[in-house]
């Protein structure tokens, strides 16, 4: 638990300028850490999600308005607390027809002209697939681009229904086909009902679509309303995916209960740089 007072600068300037982070809508375990460490994932277009994951604790249903000064306002939060690394992440816009990219590049804009020294991740949604809306982020150049596979294939209709295994693949080897400057990252929650044999296939398939960082954490469920929780896995078996990640070619795996899409997302990147700075 952070020591009174360490969270109070992130609380307020999110308070101040009005933003979401996914860290408070998704309850995440780390909030109080990262909040103390002055690093938050900001979450833009609302906290209301067309879709209808089982284990996400964001609210579903119509989503509000976008609110055009918000690209702005991420960019006052992120020079008030002189963020040198940035997440940026949404709800899943289907009502949107280019699914919210335009405002994403607004956003990646806005805080590259402000705080020019910021590296921004943005961790989006599918797109439904759009290969223009994904032009449209990649085009504002952020460092990282990071889509969740979330799960394994057998999983998907329990576990994402209106997400496709093969549609989030796409979408990171087409990442990587538009400009191969930028890194990829994406990341499995275990503890869902995978097996070993279905995690180390994910993870093949993200390596065959050009995904250069990892992520595996442990599957908490927020309410009992959510998808249950089927095994917890341990710290060790955890620590048994990094080898064989790294001997498949990813750049960086972050893999432990806690660990969560962007959580550490910088040392992650800098470990990736470290190792290849063309990011391919
Ligand atoms: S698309 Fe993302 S925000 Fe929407 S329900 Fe699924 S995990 Fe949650």
């Amino acid at each position: 638990m952070p020591r009174a007072g360490e969270m109070a600068d992130v609380s307020s300037v999110l308070a101040d300028l009005k933003l979401n982070t996914v860290c408070q809508s998704a309850i995440c375990p780390n909030m109080c850490q990262c909040f103390a460490r002055k690093t938050a994932t900001f979450m833009i277009m609302g906290n209301i999600c067309t879709r209808n994951c089982t284990f996400c604790a964001i609210a579903k249903g119509k989503p509000s308005e976008l609110e055009a000064d918000e690209p702005e306002r991420i960019a006052a939060a992120v020079g008030r607390l002189s963020l040198k690394y940035v997440v940026i992440t949404s709800v899943t816009r289907d009502d949107l027809s280019d699914g919210g990219a335009a405002h994403f590049a607004k956003t990646i804009e806005a805080i590259h002209s402000a705080c020019p020294e910021t590296l921004v991740e943005v961790l989006v949604p599918d797109f439904q697939g759009l290969s223009s809306a994904l032009e449209t982020v990649a085009d504002a150049r952020p460092a990282v681009i990071n889509h969740n596979i979330e799960t394994v294939p057998r999983l998907y209709k329990e576990v994402r229904p209106l997400a496709n295994y093969h549609r989030s693949l796409d979408l990171i080897s087409k990442i990587k086909e538009i400009d191969s400057r930028i890194v990829t990252k994406s990341g499995i929650m275990l503890g869902l009902g995978e097996t070993r044999e279905e995690v180390l296939e994910a993870m093949k398939d993200l390596r065959f679509s050009g995904c250069n960082l990892l992520t595996l954490g442990q599957y908490l469920a927020p309410s009992s309303q959510h998808h249950q929780v089927v095994s917890y896995v341990t710290p060790d078996e955890f620590s048994s995916y990094v080898r064989p990640g790294l001997d498949m070619g990813f750049s960086g795996v972050a893999s432990a209960p806690l660990v969560r899409s962007s959580y550490r997302a910088v040392e992650l990147f800098r470990e990736a740089q470290l190792k290849d700075p063309s990011g391919n």
